[in-house]
């Protein structure tokens, strides 16, 4: 179901609450611990600040609708012998699932946003960022940003992990949440290194080098489980860090160009 206009301005208002929460946190720790640059154009700053809010209400409206749709589907095609397993787990247990299971799909789908060519050509607005920080999270395409999203939700909604009904959707709800406070930190421009915790979890180092600008773009895809680029075998993570950052898919330099060349027909 489409959100009303009053759902609509309460997201609005909880975008410029956490905007204002994020900008205290992370502008000072990365004034303090980032990789000195020379400043951003503020045309960048403009444009991320519009990312920010497209990434956070786009998907709002957009993956209301499939999201209703595989509720649906999944119903009907997914053996009850299964859900009922599913629905018979303790919280903690169910909570862990949806965290593994939404990570291999958010996985795949990010892999393959890389390694298909028409998917590409959305996620290259992600990786254009040629300086790390916090807010690069949210430099993404609408069509990416709900492409990556349903490969994470889809076996969710297939395991029974999540429903139609207000209590089914909460479980995706803390997935989004927990992984897109949890991407601020990793694109922040944090030198820090985490010892042992790297092995558990993604951190910036892990994600930095994801956004390196050529050999090592097609590693490190997990957004906090780095265990599933070990398990799938692209891995990578040195002490040093990259050089440098960024995509040589060319970019348009206007916002509207960033968002609309992805949908035209490629010129050869
Ligand atoms: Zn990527
Ligand atoms: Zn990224």
């Amino acid at each position: 179901m489409l959100p009303s206009a009053g759902e609509f301005v309460a997201a609005v208002l909880r975008l410029s609450v956490w905007l204002v929460l994020l900008t205290a946190l992370f502008v000072p720790l990365e004034r303090w611990f980032g990789a000195r640059h020379a400043p951003r154009p503020r045309r960048e700053l403009l444009h991320n600040l519009a990312y920010y809010a497209m990434s956070s209400l786009v998907p709002i409206v957009l993956l209301s609708i499939p999201a209703a749709l595989l509720a649906v589907i999944a119903q009907h095609i997914v053996p009850t012998a299964l859900t009922d397993m599913v629905q018979s787990l303790p919280v903690a247990g169910r909570i862990a699932l949806v965290f593994v299971v939404g990570e291999i799909g958010f996985y795949w789908g990010h892999r393959l946003s890389h390694e298909l060519p028409w998917l590409w050509r959305f996620h290259a607005v992600h990786h254009s960022t040629e300086h790390m920080h916090f807010l690069a999270n949210t430099r993404t395409h609408p069509v990416d940003m709900v492409i990556t999203r349903l490969f994470g939700l889809v076996p969710l909604y297939l395991l029974g992990l999540a429903g139609p009904s207000v209590a089914g959707s909460g479980a995706p709800a803390l997935l989004l949440v927990t992984g897109t406070l949890w991407g601020f930190f990793i694109h922040a421009n944090l030198r820090w290194r985490l010892g042992p915790l790297e092995w558990l979890v993604a951190t910036p180092a892990f994600h930095h080098w994801h956004h390196s600008r050529h050999e090592h773009i097609n590693r490190n895809y997990a957004a906090t489980l780095p265990m599933l680029d070990r398990l799938f075998g692209t891995h990578y993570l040195p002490q040093h860090w990259p050089a440098e950052y960024g995509t040589d898919t060319p970019q348009a330099a206007s916002l509207s160009g960033q968002l609309l060349n992805p949908l035209l027909p490629q010129q050869r």
